[in-house]
């Protein structure tokens, strides 16, 4: 096993304090004997982010949350367990037809599901990030990077211009790093949200919408969804249809909710008089995701593409974050365990890579088949969600997912299931949610070893 390229460590410069930024500062800082010096460089005044809503991490990303010692704190801010991971209902009507409680995730997967508010997530990561020494620069936008240098230049707003051994770019979709390695990429934008929240003293009042407390739920209908997801501070709604009216990259535009009211007048009658009960303003987004690109790493290896920057995908994986918190694991690990920091980019682009490109391909097959047209394939879909719903409380659990402190009992094979499909298939659930980013890392290791 080697420990890293150097003994002394590398300076290394995380553009970004997102959730892939902050999570991949903790994860170098963990690693044993970690003397790394990492720089978080941040555009806005603190990390909460210009689109702050919820966010769902499942059982793949909340074991990465586990080993980075934060899940006490994260939990002390869940106001009670989510009686549900997800309630399917039917948009127009409000029939249930899938229901997978929190303790049946637990146990098939032996981590929990947390709903939470990503300002939530993000301070407490960044307050474990700046504990274990990383030091997080904000204010501090990056204008332009020198990727082709030994040392990887970043200049930032301020004229100061300042070298690294490597750059993590944590930029997000629109990352400006991303652009100097492959030049411009477009987002694709294919649907609309419009965003609210309801106080949950009203909710706690109002005995037709009261069920939604604790819970999160997910409507789907002909080209229209909506999620709504109880948080500590307030239930946040996410009413969503395949329009163009959004404004990429832009989070803060304010929409009518009388104007969202008409959008949605098809909706069953508790979706519709959760939008009288809205508290605050109601925003208007546009969803996008980015086409799989043909490489993460510039070419002397030394700027590495991550979270977002690398891979955005639709939220209709609920998977983004998820896939963010696996690259700052397994980044992590591979800086221990290569001795160049090229090794270990390269190492990192081969494990992530076809996971990201298969769960956001997924993602896109996810809002397929939740917005289908009424008509046989909808009936085949509403027939099958509701088996499932009924083999999934008979499901034995798994076998334990293996501890990564140890060395994996047997090298597996992480590849995604052949054919991509929507993640509400078994076999894909399994991938996604079964997954431990620790052991897949150490498996690629082993395996590479093994093979001389
Ligand atoms: C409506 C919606 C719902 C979602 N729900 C879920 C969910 O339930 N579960 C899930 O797993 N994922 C979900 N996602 C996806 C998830 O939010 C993202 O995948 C995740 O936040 C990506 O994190 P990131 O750190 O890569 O990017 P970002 O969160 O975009 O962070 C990038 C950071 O870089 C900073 N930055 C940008 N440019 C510069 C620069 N030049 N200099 C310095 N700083 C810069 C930005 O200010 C920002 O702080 C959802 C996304 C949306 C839009």
């Amino acid at each position: 096993m080697t420990t890293g390229p150097g003994p002394g460590g590398l300076d290394i410069g995380i553009v970004g304090a997102g959730i892939a930024g902050l999570a991949t500062a903790i994860a170098l800082l963990i690693q044993d004997g970690s003397k790394h010096r990492v720089t978080v460089f941040e555009k806005y005044p603190n990390c909460q982010p210009a689109f702050s809503g919820p966010v769902q991490l499942h059982t793949n990303a909340t074991r990465i949350l586990a080993k980075y010692g934060v899940s006490d704190q994260i939990e002390s801010c869940l106001p009670e367990m989510h009686h549900s991971v997800q309630n399917i209902h039917k948009y127009r009507d409000g029939r249930l037809l899938y229901n997978l409680p929190t303790a049946v995730a637990l146990k098939l997967y032996q981590s929990p599901v947390w709903n939470l508010s990503r300002n939530e997530l993000l301070d407490i990561m960044l307050a474990r990030a700046s504990e274990l020494g990383a030091v997080c620069k904000f204010n501090a936008g990056v204008v332009d990077v020198n990727v082709d240098v030994d040392k990887p230049l970043i200049q930032l707003e301020s004229g100061e211009t300042l070298s690294f051994d490597l750059v993590i770019a944590a930029d997000g979709i629109h990352s400006k790093i991303r652009t100097k390695i492959l030049g411009s990429v477009d987002p694709v934008c294919p649907l609309t949200a419009y965003s609210l929240n309801v106080d949950r003293d009203r909710l706690k009042m109002d005995k037709d919408l009261n069920f939604l407390l604790n819970r999160s739920g997910f409507w789907i209908g002909p080209k229209k969804s909506v999620v709504g997801m109880d948080l500590p501070s307030t239930c946040s709604l996410i009413y969503c249809n395949e329009k163009d009216d959004g404004e990429e990259g832009v989070w803060d535009r304010t929409f009518d909710v009388e104007d969202i009211k008409k959008e949605f007048a098809d909706a069953e009658p508790r979706l519709l008089k959760a939008l009288d009960l809205a508290d605050g303003p109601c925003y208007i987004w546009s969803l996008s995701d980015i086409p799989e690109l043909s490489t993460w790493i510039s070419s002397n290896g030394k700027v590495v593409l991550i979270g977002d920057a690398a891979h955005a995908m639709l939220p209709f994986a609920a998977q983004g974050a998820g896939c963010s918190l696996e690259d700052s694991a397994c980044l992590a690990e591979c800086i221990t365990r290569t001795n160049t920091v090229s090794d270990a980019t390269a190492a990192f682009e081969a494990i992530r890579k076809t996971r990201t490109t298969f769960i956001s391909a997924a993602g896109r097959l996810n809002l397929e088949f939740c917005h289908l047209a009424n008509g046989p394939a909808q009936e085949a879909r509403d027939a099958g969600l509701e088996m499932m719903w009924d083999k999934q409380s008979k499901r034995e659990a798994p076998p334990p997912v293996p501890d990564a402190t140890h060395p994996p009992q047997e090298l597996r094979d992480y590849a995604p299931p052949e054919q991509v499909t929507n993640l509400f298939t078994p076999v894909a659930r399994e991938y996604v949610s079964g997954y431990d980013i620790f052991a897949h890392t150490r498996s690629y290791f082993a395996a590479h070893k093994q093979a001389g």
